[in-house]
Protein backbone atom coordinates (compact mmCIF):
# COMPACT_ATOMS: atom_id res chain seq x y z
CA UNK A 1 0.00 0.00 0.00
CA UNK A 2 2.55 2.37 1.03
CA UNK A 3 3.83 2.16 -2.08
CA UNK A 4 1.09 3.53 -4.06
CA UNK A 5 1.68 6.77 -2.01
CA UNK A 6 4.67 8.74 -2.02
CA UNK A 7 5.36 9.19 1.79
CA UNK A 8 7.45 12.12 3.22
CA UNK A 9 9.11 11.41 6.30
CA UNK A 10 9.93 13.99 9.23
CA UNK A 11 11.09 13.25 12.49
CA UNK A 12 10.39 15.71 15.54
CA UNK A 13 10.29 15.46 19.48
CA UNK A 14 6.36 16.79 19.71
CA UNK A 15 3.61 16.78 17.07
CA UNK A 16 0.76 18.78 17.96
CA UNK A 17 -2.23 18.46 15.72
CA UNK A 18 -4.62 21.53 15.42
CA UNK A 19 -3.89 24.98 15.83
CA UNK A 20 -6.72 26.10 17.86
CA UNK A 21 -6.54 27.73 21.29
CA UNK A 22 -5.28 24.59 22.70
CA UNK A 23 -3.09 23.37 20.01
CA UNK A 24 -1.12 26.65 19.97
CA UNK A 25 -0.60 27.48 23.66
CA UNK A 26 0.62 23.62 23.71
CA UNK A 27 2.82 24.27 20.92
CA UNK A 28 4.06 27.87 22.44
CA UNK A 29 5.34 25.75 25.63
CA UNK A 30 6.30 23.07 23.61
CA UNK A 31 8.91 25.47 21.94
CA UNK A 32 9.96 27.61 24.88
CA UNK A 33 10.92 23.95 26.72
CA UNK A 34 13.40 23.56 23.62
CA UNK A 35 11.54 20.38 22.01
CA UNK A 36 11.34 20.53 18.65
CA UNK A 37 7.92 20.43 17.39
CA UNK A 38 5.47 20.95 15.03
CA UNK A 39 2.27 21.61 14.62
CA UNK A 40 0.16 20.07 11.95
CA UNK A 41 -3.28 21.99 11.29
CA UNK A 42 -6.11 21.27 8.45
CA UNK A 43 -7.21 25.60 8.38
CA UNK A 44 -4.92 28.47 8.45
CA UNK A 45 -4.50 28.73 12.59
CA UNK A 46 -6.32 32.04 13.10
CA UNK A 47 -8.80 30.25 11.47
CA UNK A 48 -9.72 27.22 13.91
CA UNK A 49 -13.20 27.33 15.24
CA UNK A 50 -11.51 29.40 18.67
CA UNK A 51 -11.43 32.46 16.47
CA UNK A 52 -15.40 32.80 17.06
CA UNK A 53 -15.31 32.50 20.96
CA UNK A 54 -16.97 35.36 21.74
CA UNK A 55 -17.90 36.26 25.98
CA UNK A 56 -15.06 35.64 27.88
CA UNK A 57 -12.10 33.27 29.44
CA UNK A 58 -13.22 32.38 33.02
CA UNK A 59 -10.30 33.15 35.89
CA UNK A 60 -11.93 34.49 39.54
CA UNK A 61 -9.26 37.75 39.14
CA UNK A 62 -11.79 39.25 41.23
CA UNK A 63 -10.69 42.88 39.49
CA UNK A 64 -14.77 44.13 39.70
CA UNK A 65 -15.79 42.72 42.71
CA UNK A 66 -14.67 39.86 45.40
CA UNK A 67 -14.33 36.47 43.90
CA UNK A 68 -11.98 33.57 44.81
CA UNK A 69 -10.73 30.52 42.86
CA UNK A 70 -12.44 27.84 45.14
CA UNK A 71 -15.74 29.94 44.19
CA UNK A 72 -14.70 28.85 40.62
CA UNK A 73 -14.46 25.27 41.70
CA UNK A 74 -17.45 24.86 43.48
CA UNK A 75 -19.61 26.54 40.80
CA UNK A 76 -17.83 24.39 37.97
CA UNK A 77 -18.81 21.36 40.34
CA UNK A 78 -21.87 22.07 40.47
CA UNK A 79 -22.31 22.87 36.35
CA UNK A 80 -20.55 19.80 36.18
CA UNK A 81 -23.71 18.14 37.87
CA UNK A 82 -21.07 16.54 39.62
CA UNK A 83 -19.89 14.57 36.72
CA UNK A 84 -16.47 16.50 36.54
CA UNK A 85 -12.92 15.10 38.06
CA UNK A 86 -12.65 17.55 41.47
CA UNK A 87 -9.12 16.99 40.86
CA UNK A 88 -8.53 18.48 37.35
CA UNK A 89 -11.11 21.18 38.57
CA UNK A 90 -8.94 22.29 41.20
CA UNK A 91 -6.05 22.44 39.07
CA UNK A 92 -7.66 24.28 36.28
CA UNK A 93 -9.42 27.18 38.10
CA UNK A 94 -6.63 27.54 40.63
CA UNK A 95 -4.42 27.94 37.33
CA UNK A 96 -6.64 30.12 35.45
CA UNK A 97 -5.50 33.34 37.26
CA UNK A 98 -1.74 32.74 36.29
CA UNK A 99 -2.73 31.69 32.89
CA UNK A 100 -5.32 34.66 32.20
CA UNK A 101 -2.11 37.33 33.77
CA UNK A 102 0.23 35.54 31.20
CA UNK A 103 -2.44 35.92 28.45
CA UNK A 104 -2.12 39.81 29.16
CA UNK A 105 1.83 39.59 29.07
CA UNK A 106 1.29 37.43 25.60
CA UNK A 107 -0.41 40.65 24.37
CA UNK A 108 -4.23 40.02 24.18
CA UNK A 109 -6.22 43.11 24.01
CA UNK A 110 -8.39 42.54 26.84
CA UNK A 111 -11.18 44.80 27.56
CA UNK A 112 -10.49 47.55 30.58
CA UNK A 113 -11.82 49.08 33.49
CA UNK A 114 -11.37 52.55 34.73
CA UNK A 115 -8.32 51.57 36.28
CA UNK A 116 -6.77 49.41 33.65
CA UNK A 117 -7.64 46.52 35.00
CA UNK A 118 -8.91 43.53 32.55
CA UNK A 119 -12.89 44.05 32.41
CA UNK A 120 -15.05 40.96 33.50
CA UNK A 121 -18.25 40.16 32.60
CA UNK A 122 -21.24 38.19 34.56
CA UNK A 123 -21.49 34.59 33.13
CA UNK A 124 -24.40 31.82 33.91
CA UNK A 125 -23.60 29.80 36.45
CA UNK A 126 -20.62 31.86 37.88
CA UNK A 127 -21.68 33.05 41.31
CA UNK A 128 -19.99 34.07 44.74
CA UNK A 129 -19.87 32.47 48.17
CA UNK A 130 -20.31 28.58 46.77
CA UNK A 131 -23.18 29.73 44.99
CA UNK A 132 -24.82 31.75 48.61
CA UNK A 133 -24.10 35.52 46.65
CA UNK A 134 -24.84 37.47 43.81
CA UNK A 135 -23.41 36.79 40.64
CA UNK A 136 -19.87 36.74 40.16
CA UNK A 137 -18.25 39.06 37.52
CA UNK A 138 -15.29 36.53 36.06
CA UNK A 139 -15.65 36.41 32.54
CA UNK A 140 -12.26 38.10 31.47
CA UNK A 141 -13.16 39.82 27.69
CA UNK A 142 -12.24 41.42 24.38
CA UNK A 143 -15.65 43.17 23.81
CA UNK A 144 -17.37 40.03 22.20
CA UNK A 145 -14.75 38.82 19.84
CA UNK A 146 -12.39 37.43 23.01
CA UNK A 147 -11.33 34.28 21.09
CA UNK A 148 -10.21 36.22 18.47
CA UNK A 149 -8.18 38.23 20.76
CA UNK A 150 -6.41 35.21 21.75
CA UNK A 151 -6.20 33.08 18.84
CA UNK A 152 -4.28 35.93 17.40
CA UNK A 153 -2.07 36.47 19.97
CA UNK A 154 -1.02 32.91 20.61
CA UNK A 155 -0.01 32.49 16.84
CA UNK A 156 2.20 35.54 17.22
CA UNK A 157 3.63 34.49 19.81
CA UNK A 158 4.32 30.78 18.03
CA UNK A 159 5.49 32.80 15.63
CA UNK A 160 8.14 34.78 17.66
CA UNK A 161 9.08 31.40 19.17
CA UNK A 162 9.93 29.88 15.99
CA UNK A 163 7.67 27.30 15.89
CA UNK A 164 6.84 25.35 12.85
CA UNK A 165 3.93 24.99 11.13
CA UNK A 166 2.38 22.91 8.58
CA UNK A 167 -0.82 24.55 7.46
CA UNK A 168 -3.81 22.99 5.32
CA UNK A 169 -2.21 19.23 6.24
CA UNK A 170 -4.92 16.82 6.78
CA UNK A 171 -3.92 14.75 10.13
CA UNK A 172 -5.49 10.83 8.80
CA UNK A 173 -4.51 8.65 11.15
CA UNK A 174 -2.24 7.83 14.51
CA UNK A 175 0.69 5.85 13.80
CA UNK A 176 0.41 2.70 16.85
CA UNK A 177 3.12 0.53 17.33
CA UNK A 178 2.80 -2.59 18.86
CA UNK A 179 3.01 -2.33 22.60
CA UNK A 180 0.22 0.47 21.96
CA UNK A 181 2.08 3.32 22.24
CA UNK A 182 1.66 6.46 19.80
CA UNK A 183 4.63 7.06 17.74
CA UNK A 184 3.76 9.40 15.48
CA UNK A 185 1.00 10.50 12.75
CA UNK A 186 -0.29 10.16 8.90
CA UNK A 187 -1.26 13.63 7.19
CA UNK A 188 -1.72 14.53 3.95
CA UNK A 189 -0.84 17.38 2.12
CA UNK A 190 -4.26 19.15 1.15
CA UNK A 191 -2.11 21.97 -1.11
CA UNK A 192 0.12 19.06 -3.25
CA UNK A 193 -1.38 16.05 -2.14
CA UNK A 194 1.75 14.44 -0.56
CA UNK A 195 1.61 12.08 2.12
CA UNK A 196 3.55 13.43 5.34
CA UNK A 197 4.65 10.83 8.43
CA UNK A 198 5.43 12.38 11.10
CA UNK A 199 7.74 10.62 13.88
CA UNK A 200 6.99 11.97 17.18
CA UNK A 201 7.58 10.58 20.61
CA UNK A 202 4.12 13.02 21.89
CA UNK A 203 1.43 13.43 20.27
CA UNK A 204 -1.02 16.19 21.11
CA UNK A 205 -4.63 15.94 19.80
CA UNK A 206 -5.66 19.53 19.96
CA UNK A 207 -8.36 19.20 16.79
CA UNK A 208 -11.37 20.39 18.90
CA UNK A 209 -15.05 19.19 19.30
CA UNK A 210 -17.60 17.79 16.93
CA UNK A 211 -20.74 19.79 16.27
CA UNK A 212 -20.69 19.12 12.97
CA UNK A 213 -22.70 15.60 13.69
CA UNK A 214 -25.69 17.77 14.06
CA UNK A 215 -27.85 19.23 11.74
CA UNK A 216 -27.77 23.28 13.64
CA UNK A 217 -24.71 24.51 15.58
CA UNK A 218 -23.21 27.18 16.65
CA UNK A 219 -19.49 25.65 15.37
CA UNK A 220 -17.54 25.99 12.01
CA UNK A 221 -17.66 23.51 9.29
CA UNK A 222 -14.21 22.18 10.27
CA UNK A 223 -15.50 20.96 14.01
CA UNK A 224 -15.86 17.39 12.85
CA UNK A 225 -13.82 15.29 15.66
CA UNK A 226 -11.15 14.47 13.68
CA UNK A 227 -8.75 13.25 16.53
CA UNK A 228 -11.54 11.93 18.37
CA UNK A 229 -12.01 9.53 14.86
CA UNK A 230 -8.49 8.69 15.28
CA UNK A 231 -8.51 7.49 18.79
CA UNK A 232 -11.45 5.41 18.08
CA UNK A 233 -9.37 3.60 15.34
CA UNK A 234 -6.52 3.58 17.53
CA UNK A 235 -8.77 0.93 19.26
CA UNK A 236 -8.98 3.90 22.53
CA UNK A 237 -12.54 4.78 23.85
CA UNK A 238 -14.04 8.29 24.58
CA UNK A 239 -15.53 9.29 26.89
CA UNK A 240 -19.00 11.17 28.03
CA UNK A 241 -19.95 11.41 24.78
CA UNK A 242 -23.66 11.78 25.53
CA UNK A 243 -22.97 14.83 26.95
CA UNK A 244 -23.68 17.30 24.47
CA UNK A 245 -24.39 21.21 25.08
CA UNK A 246 -27.36 22.70 23.54
CA UNK A 247 -26.55 26.77 23.96
CA UNK A 248 -29.97 28.93 25.05
CA UNK A 249 -29.32 31.71 22.26
CA UNK A 250 -28.42 30.49 18.49
CA UNK A 251 -30.19 33.06 16.04
CA UNK A 252 -33.20 31.17 15.41
CA UNK A 253 -32.82 28.86 11.92
CA UNK A 254 -29.34 30.73 10.97
CA UNK A 255 -27.83 28.84 14.22
CA UNK A 256 -25.12 31.55 14.61
CA UNK A 257 -24.42 32.26 18.04
CA UNK A 258 -25.29 35.30 20.28
CA UNK A 259 -23.21 35.05 23.11
CA UNK A 260 -24.05 34.76 26.72
CA UNK A 261 -22.28 37.73 27.85
CA UNK A 262 -25.32 39.61 26.22
CA UNK A 263 -26.63 38.51 29.37
CA UNK A 264 -24.44 38.71 31.70
CA UNK A 265 -24.65 42.66 30.47
CA UNK A 266 -28.25 42.66 31.25
CA UNK A 267 -30.17 40.98 28.67
CA UNK A 268 -32.78 38.33 29.16
CA UNK A 269 -35.69 36.31 27.16
CA UNK A 270 -39.42 36.07 27.24
CA UNK A 271 -42.02 33.94 25.75
CA UNK A 272 -44.84 34.78 23.94
CA UNK A 273 -46.74 36.21 26.53
CA UNK A 274 -43.80 38.94 27.12
CA UNK A 275 -42.73 36.53 30.53
CA UNK A 276 -39.41 36.93 31.61
CA UNK A 277 -40.17 32.94 32.34
CA UNK A 278 -36.47 31.90 33.53
CA UNK A 279 -37.74 33.48 36.83
CA UNK A 280 -39.87 30.80 37.56
CA UNK A 281 -37.29 28.14 36.59
CA UNK A 282 -34.36 29.64 38.21
CA UNK A 283 -35.35 32.10 40.80
CA UNK A 284 -31.71 33.07 41.93
CA UNK A 285 -29.84 33.23 38.81
CA UNK A 286 -32.84 33.84 36.06
CA UNK A 287 -31.30 34.45 33.35
CA UNK A 288 -27.56 33.42 33.95
CA UNK A 289 -28.51 29.69 35.27
CA UNK A 290 -26.31 27.30 34.09
CA UNK A 291 -26.47 26.26 29.80
CA UNK A 292 -28.82 23.36 30.26
CA UNK A 293 -31.31 24.49 32.64
CA UNK A 294 -31.87 27.90 30.59
CA UNK A 295 -32.28 25.55 27.01
CA UNK A 296 -34.46 22.95 28.81
CA UNK A 297 -36.73 25.95 29.97
CA UNK A 298 -36.95 27.64 26.30
CA UNK A 299 -37.93 23.69 25.23
CA UNK A 300 -40.81 23.71 27.39
CA UNK A 301 -42.05 27.41 27.12
CA UNK A 302 -42.22 26.49 23.30
CA UNK A 303 -43.61 22.75 23.60
CA UNK A 304 -46.36 24.06 26.21
CA UNK A 305 -47.58 26.37 23.35
CA UNK A 306 -45.76 29.89 24.51
CA UNK A 307 -43.21 30.31 21.84
CA UNK A 308 -43.06 33.12 19.54
CA UNK A 309 -43.28 33.95 15.58
CA UNK A 310 -45.86 32.32 12.81
CA UNK A 311 -44.51 28.79 13.74
CA UNK A 312 -44.92 29.65 18.19
CA UNK A 313 -41.38 28.08 17.80
CA UNK A 314 -38.67 29.96 19.44
CA UNK A 315 -38.19 32.94 21.96
CA UNK A 316 -37.14 36.64 21.97
CA UNK A 317 -34.18 38.09 23.52
CA UNK A 318 -33.94 41.57 24.81
CA UNK A 319 -31.07 43.81 24.52
CA UNK A 320 -33.01 47.20 23.25
CA UNK A 321 -33.04 48.31 26.79
CA UNK A 322 -29.23 48.66 27.26
CA UNK A 323 -27.31 51.57 26.92
CA UNK A 324 -26.30 51.48 22.94
CA UNK A 325 -23.02 52.46 23.80
CA UNK A 326 -22.53 49.19 26.35
CA UNK A 327 -23.77 47.26 22.85
CA UNK A 328 -21.38 49.66 20.64
CA UNK A 329 -18.39 48.75 23.50
CA UNK A 330 -18.92 45.50 24.56
CA UNK A 331 -21.44 43.22 22.23
CA UNK A 332 -20.32 45.10 18.71
CA UNK A 333 -19.72 41.74 17.26
CA UNK A 334 -23.34 40.20 17.72
CA UNK A 335 -24.86 43.27 17.18
CA UNK A 336 -23.49 42.96 13.46
CA UNK A 337 -24.36 39.25 13.81
CA UNK A 338 -27.93 39.80 14.82
CA UNK A 339 -28.25 42.59 12.13
CA UNK A 340 -26.96 40.22 9.08
CA UNK A 341 -28.35 36.52 9.92
CA UNK A 342 -31.77 37.84 11.70
CA UNK A 343 -32.42 41.44 10.41
CA UNK A 344 -32.60 42.91 13.67
CA UNK A 345 -31.00 46.25 15.30
CA UNK A 346 -30.44 45.19 18.59
CA UNK A 347 -30.74 48.68 20.13
CA UNK A 348 -34.75 48.52 18.76
CA UNK A 349 -35.89 45.04 18.45
CA UNK A 350 -35.38 41.71 20.35
CA UNK A 351 -33.52 38.57 18.72
CA UNK A 352 -35.31 35.71 17.35
CA UNK A 353 -33.45 32.58 19.27
CA UNK A 354 -33.34 28.88 20.05
CA UNK A 355 -31.46 26.37 21.80
CA UNK A 356 -28.77 25.23 19.25
CA UNK A 357 -25.72 22.36 19.69
CA UNK A 358 -22.73 24.28 21.07
CA UNK A 359 -19.99 22.27 22.74
CA UNK A 360 -19.19 18.28 23.25
CA UNK A 361 -18.08 17.59 26.57
CA UNK A 362 -17.28 14.12 26.00
CA UNK A 363 -14.12 13.71 24.14
CA UNK A 364 -10.84 11.82 24.87
CA UNK A 365 -10.26 10.51 28.57
CA UNK A 366 -7.20 12.22 30.35
CA UNK A 367 -5.45 13.40 33.09
CA UNK A 368 -4.88 16.64 34.11
CA UNK A 369 -1.36 16.48 32.47
CA UNK A 370 -3.19 15.66 29.44
CA UNK A 371 -1.95 12.57 29.02
CA UNK A 372 -4.32 9.51 27.19
CA UNK A 373 -5.87 7.32 28.91
CA UNK A 374 -5.55 3.55 28.22
CA UNK A 375 -8.41 2.59 31.59
CA UNK A 376 -8.26 -1.15 32.11
CA UNK A 377 -10.22 -2.95 34.96
CA UNK A 378 -6.86 -3.03 37.15
CA UNK A 379 -6.45 0.71 36.09
CA UNK A 380 -8.61 2.82 35.49
CA UNK A 381 -6.40 5.46 35.23
CA UNK A 382 -3.72 4.23 33.19
CA UNK A 383 -2.21 6.14 29.82
CA UNK A 384 -1.65 5.76 27.02
CA UNK A 385 2.38 6.02 26.13
CA UNK A 386 3.43 8.82 23.32
CA UNK A 387 -0.51 10.82 23.03
CA UNK A 388 -2.13 13.32 24.68
CA UNK A 389 -5.07 15.32 23.95
CA UNK A 390 -6.22 19.09 25.05
CA UNK A 391 -9.42 21.28 24.32
CA UNK A 392 -12.79 20.75 23.52
CA UNK A 393 -11.23 17.40 21.67
CA UNK A 394 -10.51 16.26 25.38
CA UNK A 395 -12.36 15.09 28.73
CA UNK A 396 -10.15 15.78 30.99
CA UNK A 397 -12.89 16.24 33.08
CA UNK A 398 -13.28 19.69 34.10
CA UNK A 399 -16.83 20.35 32.54
CA UNK A 400 -18.57 17.14 33.44
CA UNK A 401 -22.25 16.37 32.59
CA UNK A 402 -22.26 20.50 31.72
CA UNK A 403 -19.67 23.25 30.97
CA UNK A 404 -19.60 26.38 32.16
CA UNK A 405 -19.88 29.65 29.62
CA UNK A 406 -16.20 30.75 29.63
CA UNK A 407 -14.59 27.48 30.91
CA UNK A 408 -13.46 26.11 27.44
CA UNK A 409 -11.29 29.06 26.43
CA UNK A 410 -9.21 28.20 29.99
CA UNK A 411 -9.19 24.79 29.88
CA UNK A 412 -7.86 25.57 26.40
CA UNK A 413 -4.76 27.62 28.04
CA UNK A 414 -4.36 25.90 31.27
CA UNK A 415 -3.89 22.38 29.77
CA UNK A 416 -2.21 23.55 26.49
CA UNK A 417 0.13 25.22 29.10
CA UNK A 418 -0.27 21.85 31.42
CA UNK A 419 0.85 19.72 28.38
CA UNK A 420 3.75 21.34 27.57
CA UNK A 421 4.76 20.91 30.87
CA UNK A 422 4.28 16.73 31.13
CA UNK A 423 5.78 16.59 27.61
CA UNK A 424 9.15 18.45 29.05
CA UNK A 425 9.33 16.18 31.92
CA UNK A 426 8.98 13.01 29.89
CA UNK A 427 10.33 13.93 26.34
CA UNK A 428 14.67 14.84 26.00
CA UNK A 429 15.14 17.08 23.23
CA UNK A 430 16.71 15.89 20.54
CA UNK A 431 16.14 11.83 22.04
CA UNK A 432 16.95 9.58 18.87
CA UNK A 433 13.60 7.73 17.24
CA UNK A 434 13.58 3.97 17.29
CA UNK A 435 13.14 2.44 14.10
CA UNK A 436 9.01 2.01 12.91
CA UNK A 437 8.25 -1.20 11.19
CA UNK A 438 7.96 -1.00 7.08
CA UNK A 439 3.99 -0.55 7.54
CA UNK A 440 3.43 2.23 9.70
CA UNK A 441 0.98 4.40 8.25
CA UNK A 442 0.01 1.56 6.17
CA UNK A 443 -4.01 1.35 7.60
CA UNK A 444 -4.03 5.17 7.74
CA UNK A 445 -3.32 4.97 3.94
CA UNK A 446 -5.56 2.01 3.07
CA UNK A 447 -8.61 4.03 4.75
CA UNK A 448 -7.68 7.04 2.45
CA UNK A 449 -7.65 4.88 -0.51
CA UNK A 450 -10.50 3.08 0.04
CA UNK A 451 -12.97 6.30 1.04
CA UNK A 452 -11.03 7.94 -2.29
CA UNK A 453 -12.16 5.34 -4.61
CA UNK A 454 -15.15 4.78 -3.10
CA UNK A 455 -17.82 3.76 -5.74
CA UNK A 456 -21.13 3.37 -3.97
CA UNK A 457 -24.44 5.37 -5.34
CA UNK A 458 -24.41 7.48 -1.83
CA UNK A 459 -22.46 10.91 -1.93
CA UNK A 460 -21.83 12.33 1.03
CA UNK A 461 -23.40 15.17 1.43
CA UNK A 462 -26.59 12.55 1.23
CA UNK A 463 -25.59 10.48 4.18
CA UNK A 464 -24.30 13.51 6.27
CA UNK A 465 -27.97 14.86 5.86
CA UNK A 466 -29.13 11.86 7.52
CA UNK A 467 -26.62 11.39 10.21
CA UNK A 468 -27.22 15.68 11.45
CA UNK A 469 -30.84 14.80 11.53
CA UNK A 470 -30.97 11.35 13.18
CA UNK A 471 -28.69 13.42 15.63
CA UNK A 472 -30.92 16.79 15.69
CA UNK A 473 -33.69 14.55 16.07
CA UNK A 474 -33.13 11.47 18.01
CA UNK A 475 -30.55 12.85 20.66
CA UNK A 476 -31.64 16.70 21.55
CA UNK A 477 -32.52 18.35 24.35
CA UNK A 478 -34.76 16.40 25.98
CA UNK A 479 -34.26 12.51 25.19
CA UNK A 480 -36.00 9.44 26.55
CA UNK A 481 -35.77 5.58 25.86
CA UNK A 482 -37.77 5.10 22.89
CA UNK A 483 -36.35 8.12 21.02
CA UNK A 484 -32.58 7.29 21.50
CA UNK A 485 -33.11 3.56 20.65
CA UNK A 486 -34.73 4.67 17.62
CA UNK A 487 -31.38 7.08 17.25
CA UNK A 488 -29.24 4.11 17.90
CA UNK A 489 -31.10 1.75 14.61
CA UNK A 490 -30.80 4.74 12.51
CA UNK A 491 -27.56 5.88 13.53
CA UNK A 492 -26.11 2.34 12.54
CA UNK A 493 -28.03 2.80 8.94
CA UNK A 494 -26.08 5.16 8.43
CA UNK A 495 -23.13 3.49 9.22
CA UNK A 496 -24.37 0.88 6.97
CA UNK A 497 -24.63 3.83 4.05
CA UNK A 498 -21.12 4.76 4.28
CA UNK A 499 -20.24 1.38 2.58
CA UNK A 500 -21.89 2.55 -0.37
CA UNK A 501 -20.40 6.05 0.17
CA UNK A 502 -19.82 7.61 -3.09
CA UNK A 503 -16.79 9.95 -4.13
CA UNK A 504 -16.25 11.66 -7.47
CA UNK A 505 -13.28 13.40 -7.41
CA UNK A 506 -10.06 10.97 -7.51
CA UNK A 507 -7.73 13.79 -7.43
CA UNK A 508 -4.96 14.67 -4.18
CA UNK A 509 -4.89 18.31 -4.34
CA UNK A 510 -7.83 20.10 -2.99
CA UNK A 511 -9.97 17.64 -3.37
CA UNK A 512 -12.96 18.91 -1.00
CA UNK A 513 -15.03 16.13 -1.63
CA UNK A 514 -12.53 14.00 -0.62
CA UNK A 515 -12.12 15.71 2.99
CA UNK A 516 -15.77 15.60 3.68
CA UNK A 517 -16.22 12.24 3.37
CA UNK A 518 -13.51 11.83 5.47
CA UNK A 519 -14.64 14.27 7.99
CA UNK A 520 -18.17 12.26 7.73
CA UNK A 521 -16.24 9.05 8.40
CA UNK A 522 -15.16 10.41 11.22
CA UNK A 523 -18.44 12.05 12.39
CA UNK A 524 -20.10 8.73 12.17
CA UNK A 525 -18.14 6.83 14.45
CA UNK A 526 -18.43 9.48 17.28
CA UNK A 527 -22.44 9.56 16.52
CA UNK A 528 -22.61 5.88 17.11
CA UNK A 529 -20.32 6.40 20.33
CA UNK A 530 -22.89 9.80 21.45
CA UNK A 531 -26.19 7.52 20.91
CA UNK A 532 -25.11 4.09 22.66
CA UNK A 533 -23.70 6.51 25.76
CA UNK A 534 -26.83 8.23 25.43
CA UNK A 535 -29.29 5.27 25.50
CA UNK A 536 -27.22 3.34 28.56
CA UNK A 537 -27.50 6.41 30.48
CA UNK A 538 -30.72 5.97 32.54
CA UNK A 539 -30.67 8.81 34.51
CA UNK A 540 -30.75 12.73 34.36
CA UNK A 541 -27.52 14.91 34.66
CA UNK A 542 -26.45 18.03 33.30
CA UNK A 543 -27.23 18.21 29.80
CA UNK A 544 -28.22 14.82 29.26
CA UNK A 545 -31.97 15.15 30.10
CA UNK A 546 -33.94 11.85 30.23
CA UNK A 547 -37.88 12.64 30.72
CA UNK A 548 -38.01 8.57 31.36
CA UNK A 549 -35.24 9.06 34.32
CA UNK A 550 -36.10 12.72 34.95
CA UNK A 551 -33.51 12.40 38.29
CA UNK A 552 -30.16 12.30 39.01
CA UNK A 553 -29.06 8.81 40.01
CA UNK A 554 -25.86 9.05 42.21
CA UNK A 555 -26.36 5.72 43.32
CA UNK A 556 -25.26 4.18 39.75
CA UNK A 557 -24.85 6.76 37.07
CA UNK A 558 -22.16 9.11 38.95
CA UNK A 559 -19.26 7.53 36.92
CA UNK A 560 -17.62 8.34 33.52
CA UNK A 561 -19.14 6.20 30.70
CA UNK A 562 -16.17 5.03 28.20
CA UNK A 563 -17.33 3.99 24.55
CA UNK A 564 -15.19 1.83 22.22
CA UNK A 565 -15.72 1.93 18.38
CA UNK A 566 -15.00 -0.82 16.09
CA UNK A 567 -14.06 -0.80 12.52
CA UNK A 568 -18.04 -2.67 11.80
CA UNK A 569 -19.71 0.13 13.99
CA UNK A 570 -20.11 -1.77 17.00
CA UNK A 571 -19.54 -0.02 19.96
CA UNK A 572 -18.95 -1.37 23.59
CA UNK A 573 -19.29 0.27 26.72
CA UNK A 574 -17.58 0.71 30.04
CA UNK A 575 -17.20 2.94 33.09
CA UNK A 576 -14.82 4.69 35.10
CA UNK A 577 -15.50 6.25 38.44
CA UNK A 578 -15.29 9.74 38.87
CA UNK A 579 -12.60 11.73 41.00
CA UNK A 580 -13.93 12.78 44.07
CA UNK A 581 -10.67 13.94 45.56
CA UNK A 582 -8.66 17.07 45.18
CA UNK A 583 -4.89 17.52 44.81
CA UNK A 584 -4.23 20.03 47.99
CA UNK A 585 -5.96 20.54 51.51
CA UNK A 586 -6.45 23.83 50.63
CA UNK A 587 -10.35 22.99 49.89
CA UNK A 588 -11.98 20.00 50.13
CA UNK A 589 -14.49 17.84 47.63
CA UNK A 590 -17.59 19.26 47.24
CA UNK A 591 -19.87 16.59 48.01
CA UNK A 592 -23.04 15.68 45.68
CA UNK A 593 -26.35 18.12 46.01
CA UNK A 594 -29.34 18.91 44.33
CA UNK A 595 -28.36 21.35 41.34
CA UNK A 596 -30.57 24.41 41.66
CA UNK A 597 -30.21 28.00 40.63
C1 LIG B 1 -19.38 30.53 18.31
C2 LIG B 1 -18.67 30.03 19.54
C3 LIG B 1 -18.44 30.89 20.60
C4 LIG B 1 -17.78 30.44 21.74
N1 LIG B 1 -17.55 31.31 22.78
C5 LIG B 1 -16.86 30.88 23.87
C6 LIG B 1 -16.54 31.78 24.93
O1 LIG B 1 -16.83 32.97 24.89
N2 LIG B 1 -15.87 31.29 25.99
C7 LIG B 1 -15.49 29.98 26.08
O2 LIG B 1 -14.87 29.60 27.07
N3 LIG B 1 -15.78 29.11 25.07
C8 LIG B 1 -16.44 29.53 23.97
N4 LIG B 1 -16.72 28.64 22.96
C9 LIG B 1 -16.16 27.29 23.02
C10 LIG B 1 -14.69 27.35 22.63
O3 LIG B 1 -14.48 28.41 21.74
C11 LIG B 1 -14.23 26.06 21.94
O4 LIG B 1 -14.56 24.96 22.73
C12 LIG B 1 -12.72 26.11 21.76
O5 LIG B 1 -12.35 27.26 21.04
C13 LIG B 1 -12.14 24.87 21.08
O6 LIG B 1 -10.76 25.09 20.92
P1 LIG B 1 -9.77 23.95 20.46
O7 LIG B 1 -8.40 24.54 20.48
O8 LIG B 1 -10.00 22.73 21.25
O9 LIG B 1 -10.23 23.60 18.97
P2 LIG B 1 -10.53 24.52 17.68
O10 LIG B 1 -10.37 25.96 17.94
O11 LIG B 1 -11.83 24.03 17.14
O12 LIG B 1 -9.35 24.11 16.70
C14 LIG B 1 -9.24 22.80 16.16
C15 LIG B 1 -7.94 22.74 15.39
O13 LIG B 1 -7.72 21.40 14.98
C16 LIG B 1 -7.33 21.36 13.63
N5 LIG B 1 -7.76 20.08 13.07
C17 LIG B 1 -8.94 19.44 13.24
N6 LIG B 1 -8.95 18.29 12.54
C18 LIG B 1 -7.75 18.19 11.94
C19 LIG B 1 -7.15 17.24 11.06
N7 LIG B 1 -7.80 16.14 10.65
N8 LIG B 1 -5.91 17.49 10.62
C20 LIG B 1 -5.23 18.61 10.97
N9 LIG B 1 -5.76 19.54 11.79
C21 LIG B 1 -7.00 19.32 12.26
C22 LIG B 1 -8.02 22.56 13.00
O14 LIG B 1 -7.31 22.97 11.84
C23 LIG B 1 -7.92 23.59 14.13
O15 LIG B 1 -6.70 24.27 14.06
C24 LIG B 1 -17.37 29.10 21.82
C25 LIG B 1 -17.60 28.23 20.75
C26 LIG B 1 -18.26 28.69 19.63
C27 LIG B 1 -18.52 27.70 18.52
Amino acid sequence: MASAYKIIDHAYDVVVVGAGGAGLRATLGMGMAGLKTACVTKVFPTRSHTVAAQGGIGAALGNMGPDDWRWHMFDTVKGSDWLGDQDAIEYMCRSAIPAVVELEHFGVPFSRTEEGKIYQRPFGGHTTEYGDGPMAKRACAAADRTGHAILHTLYQQCLKHKAEFFVEYFALDLIMDEEGACRGVMAWNLDDGTIHRFRAHMVVLATGGYGRAYFSCTSAHTCTGDGNAMVLRAGLPLQDMEFVQFHPTGIYSAGCLITEGARGEGGYLTNSAGERFMERYAPHAKDLASRDVVSRAMTIEVREGRGVGKENDHILLHLEHLDPSVLAERLPGISETAKIFAGVEVTKEPIPVLPTVHYNMGGVPTNYHGEVLRPTKDNPDGVCPGLMAIGEAACVSVHGANRLGTNSLIDLVVFGRAAAHRAAELVRPGTPHKPLSDNAGDEALARLDRVRNAKGDSPTARIRLKMQRTMQNNCAVFRSGDVLEEGCRLIDEVHSQMGDLSVTDRSMVWNSDLVEALELDNLVSQSLATLYSGAARTESRGAHAREDYPERDDENWMKHSLAWVDGKGGVRLGYRDVHMFTLSNEVSVFPPKKRVY
